[in-house]
């Protein structure tokens, strides 16, 4: 079963060639715990956007090593792109936008974001 998440009023839709993931981590950085994500990174090439780009914002602010997307018309935050600590391009899906997971039976990991 391929991971599918959308935003609400689904404008950005993905799939995921891997299935759903049962762990994940809630970070504390600024943005985080605005936002309230359950976060699991995998990589680009087996992360498909389905829906055009055209209907996503984007932000970014520090390091600007991730590019924080969002529906312009619902303001759901499914995924992010960007660069991990080891340098290397990943796709990081927030898991509360999935189709076919269940948040609660997610194993979270606590990542203190708030200190890098
Ligand atoms: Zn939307």
């Amino acid at each position: 079963m391929r991971l599918r998440g959308s935003c609400h009023c689904g404008k950005i839709a993905y799939s995921l060639d891997e299935e759903p993931p049962t762990e994940a981590i809630e970070c504390n950085c600024s943005i985080c715990r605005r936002k309230g994500s359950l976060l699991a990174a995998f990589a680009p090439d087996n992360f498909h956007l389905e829906t055009p780009r055209d209907d996503i914002a984007v932000y970014t602010f520090g390091k600007q090593a991730i590019r924080h997307q969002f529906c312009k018309t619902c303001g759901c935050t499914p995924f992010a792109e960007g660069t991990g600590p080891d340098g290397e391009a990943m796709v990081v899906l927030n898991l509360r936008c999935a189709d076919n997971l269940d948040p609660s039976a997610i194993k979270v990991t606590q990542f203190d974001g708030a200190s890098l």
